[in-house]
């Protein structure tokens, strides 16, 4: 059957390259959108569903209390306006006001980063003043604490391949400092797998995408201390209304984290090695191409199809991936290693029948 997208003259789309917002994110469980259905067919009341999403989803992560929101962004944002404001209703009303707050939000530069949209934007929606500590390659932890003053309302740590991997305080120091001065720490771990992980280490308000690493619908959390997240929750009844999730949404992140958690990892795992080994198998005739099986740089066990495009094709890896791009359907793979002539291709986002439109393509393209 046709997707939606086709039927309306979308152009349809492989993703063989990551959790990309530009692409979709991920797909759902048919028993997410069966439960997203009911969700969306039913009436509820919403404080009472938000309060008991919390309760359904935090056993998942070990925390107190967890708040659902419509995607990371708006958890690091309301989490970051919970902290400024507690439970004080006069102040909620008045964000992104926040004279008189404590307002600033401890960052090293080397985790300032463009996700899609800059994070510093996303502090400063709620009214925040980001304060970029050390330098681009570099962070001291005595450039943490000679930040901190009488205003500091909370520490942000970004968990992601987007920030600097080196010379920057680990999420332990930072922990350290910020509990050492009484204040709290938020973690942006949106892509994180392990959704117990920062929790356990002692942040006290961790976020994650619904849709990333969870499979979700589009959606996010923020997981933490019962104090922050029930202020977080007011938040809907302020400026956090720009950021309504929906009943649905909020189901669907339920049952996800459910799936996700209960998932069999040797078998997932093994499952994805198997889409790569079908798709060497189906790319042996394609000619000029050397095609290798390789695992995942950061130690995670994710493999992947290493595709190395050789001179004699006449074509490099840059163009190639321009045709496999503008291409009906269109082919978006991974390419960090593109200007080394090599493309990889990520099984996790890949849906049935991908692989052979894939090798297909390829050998349109490469003969
Ligand atoms: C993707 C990403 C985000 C944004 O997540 P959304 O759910 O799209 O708002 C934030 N931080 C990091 C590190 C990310 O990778």
């Amino acid at each position: 059957m046709k997707s939606v997208y086709e039927q309306n003259g979308i152009r349809p789309v492989i993703n063989a390259s990551g959790r990309m917002t530009a692409l979709g994110v991920s797909t759902i469980a048919k028993e997410t959108a069966e439960y997203m259905f009911s969700a969306a067919s039913n009436y509820v009341v919403i404080d009472e569903l938000l309060d008991k999403a919390g309760e359904l989803i935090s056993p998942f992560t070990g925390a107190e209390d967890t708040c659902v929101t419509p995607n990371t962004s708006a958890a690091i944002c309301l989490s970051i306006a919970a902290i400024m404001t507690g439970k004080d209703m006069a102040k909620i009303e008045r964000i992104p006001d926040t004279t008189g707050m404590k307002n600033e939000v401890i960052i090293q530069k080397g985790h300032c980063v463009d996700y899609g949209a800059p994070i510093t934007q996303i502090i400063r929606t709620a009214g925040a003043k980001p304060v970029e500590v050390g330098f681009s390659n570099k962070t001291n932890a005595y450039s943490i604490e000679g930040a901190i003053n009488e205003n500091t309302a909370c520490l942000l740590y970004v968990k992601s391949h987007h920030c600097v991997q080196k010379g920057m305080v680990s999420l332990e120091d930072m922990i350290k400092i910020a509990h050492d001065h009484n204040l709290p720490i938020v973690v942006d771990a949106s892509a994180e797998e392990d959704l117990r992980k920062y929790i356990a280490m002692g942040a006290d308000v961790v976020c994650y995408s619904g849709a990333k690493a969870i499979e979700g619908p589009t959606s996010g959390m923020a997981t933490g201390k019962k104090e922050i997240i029930s202020a977080m929750k007011l938040h809907y009844k302020g400026f956090g209304r720009v950021m309504k999730i929906g009943k649905e949404n909020m189901m669907g992140l339920v049952k996800a984290v459910e799936i996700y958690s209960n998932r069999d990892e040797e078998a997932h795992a093994k499952m994805n090695e198997e889409k790569v080994d079908s798709l060497i198998e189906a790319l042996k005739d394609v000619n000029n191409i050397k095609v290798s099986k390789v695992f995942d740089e950061a130690g995670r066990k994710i493999c992947r199809c290493s595709v190395t495009i050789l001179p004699e094709s006449g074509k490099t890896a840059k163009e190639v991936v321009k045709e496999l791009e503008g291409g009906s359907p269109a082919i978006y793979t991974r390419n960090h290693y593109v200007n080394l002539g090599t493309i990889n291709f990520d099984p996790r986002p890949m849906i049935d029948g991908d692989v052979e439109k894939i090798a297909l393509r390829l050998k349109e393209i490469l003969g």
